[in-house]
């Protein structure tokens, strides 16, 4: 039986788990965090998400905590409406093979399912790592080591085995922060469930108001020294950004100030490397190629990608050549992905009201009969 050490319990390394586990792998993944860590926003998972999670088995598990789809109210500041969005919109441009759920929905599906194919130990990371031609020795935080075939780091955006495998100086850091917490009481003022969303100059405030469990805020902003406000922490931080804004954006912070242990907060930063293997070590997800949160694809590429890698690696008995040609399938959609976030950020930090003004022209477009066949085609192209 073929062995993987695992590290980290995110997106692609339960996924890794999971399909690693399908073909018979024996498989441990560590994680840094006590215990799981099922927050976030908003994932989209449609075109190759969706593919690699039906592939996977994890539609009917993920249908259970899927959102649907909703009405979305664009606010002024003060959280007056400016327009709204009905939820036929969304519909019509999603198409039928699409699934939306809050991060924290598809952790928990990953995770039902992956528990029954690995070992999972929380509280544990790496230490280091070596190899030779034939297996790779990990030291792990609880004194252990193991012996494996495959060493996968999907250990996200700040990954130390990226660190110690790879060196340092693939991470492009941007000018913006970001938060997302889930909502435990309404912020919609008695409206019709829906989203409420707020785009500014420099900054997004975001809120998913359906009901208990099924509500979360998302806020993007760009900033000076993402590192100095890191250091604040999330309540202090998100509420000097955005204390000035109506409508539910109060609300949502003074939830978040109640308890502030379920949030993420991190800086926007990219990876770009060269190689995503060295011999029989593997980077998956964000911690080989994180896109931010402006492509709006992490999860669903950290689904596609561990489902490929698993394909891969059943084609090659040999390690390093079933990574190498992994790799150069996935690539291309990935370097896309990159360089569509670059011109994300456009769109939920716009630079200007004159950015606002276009983004919001856009936005309405959608909401004509006339274009949202044609916006269906376009998402449809973008996700083949
Ligand atoms: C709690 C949480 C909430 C998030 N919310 C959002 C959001 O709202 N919007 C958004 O765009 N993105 C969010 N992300 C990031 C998003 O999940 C990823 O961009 C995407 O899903 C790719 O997943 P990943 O598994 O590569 O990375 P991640 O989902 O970040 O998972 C990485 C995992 O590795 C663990 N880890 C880190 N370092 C170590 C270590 N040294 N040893 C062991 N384990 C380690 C982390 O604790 C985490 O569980 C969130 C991530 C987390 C962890």
């Amino acid at each position: 039986m073929r062995r993987a050490v695992i590290v980290g319990a995110g997106i692609a390394g339960l996924a890794a788990a999971l399909r690693l586990g399908q073909d018979g792998w024996h498989t441990l993944v560590v994680e840094r965090a006590p215990s799981r860590r099922s927050s976030g926003y908003l994932v989209n998972l449609l075109g190759p998400g969706y593919a690699a999670a039906e592939r996977l088995g994890l539609l009917p598990g993920l249908s259970t905590h899927a959102l649907g789809v909703f009405t979305t109210v664009l606010v002024r500041a003060d959280g007056r409406p400016r327009f709204t969005v009905p939820s036929d919109v969304a519909e019509a441009t999603l198409g039928p093979r699409a699934v939306t759920v809050f991060r924290g929905a598809l952790e928990s599906t990953l995770y039902q399912a992956a528990r029954d194919h690995a070992e999972i130990r929380f509280g544990t990371t790496i230490e280091s790592a070596d190899q030779d031609a034939d297996r790779v020795r990990v030291a792990l935080s609880d004194g252990t080591a193991e012996h494996a075939d495959l060493l996968v780091g999907a250990d996200g955006v700040h990954s130390a085995t990226r660190t110690a495998v790879f060196g340092s100086g693939f991470r492009v850091d941007h000018p913006y922060v970001v938060g997302a917490f889930p909502l435990t009481g309404s912020v919609a003022n008695g409206s019709e469930p829906s989203a409420i969303t707020f785009i500014g100059p420099r900054r997004t405030a975001a809120m998913i108001d359906l009901g208990p469990h099924r509500s979360s805020a998302f806020f993007t902003y760009r900033c000076a020294d993402p590192v100095a406000d890191l250091r604040r922490g999330p309540v202090d931080a998100l509420g000097a950004a955005f204390g000035d804004l109506g409508g539910g954006v109060p609300d949502a912070l003074r939830q978040l100030g109640e308890d502030p242990s379920g949030a993420y907060f991190d800086a926007v930063s990219q990876v770009v490397m060269p190689q995503w293997s060295s011999g029989r070590v593997v980077l998956l997800g964000d911690a080989a190629w994180c896109v931010t949160l402006f492509a709006g694809h992490g999860a669903a590429l950290a689904l596609a990608g561990a489902d490929q890698l698993g394909a891969a690696l059943r084609r090659h008995d040999d390690i390093p050549t079933a990574l190498t040609e992994w790799e150069r399938g996935l690539r291309p959609e990935v370097t896309r992905r990159q360089a569509l976030a670059r011109r994300g950020m456009l769109q939920y930090a716009p630079p200007s009201r004159f950015h606002v003004r276009m983004n919001d022209l856009a936005i309405r477009a959608i909401t004509l009969p006339g274009l949202r066949g044609l916006v269906r085609r376009g998402i449809e192209r973008a996700n083949r």
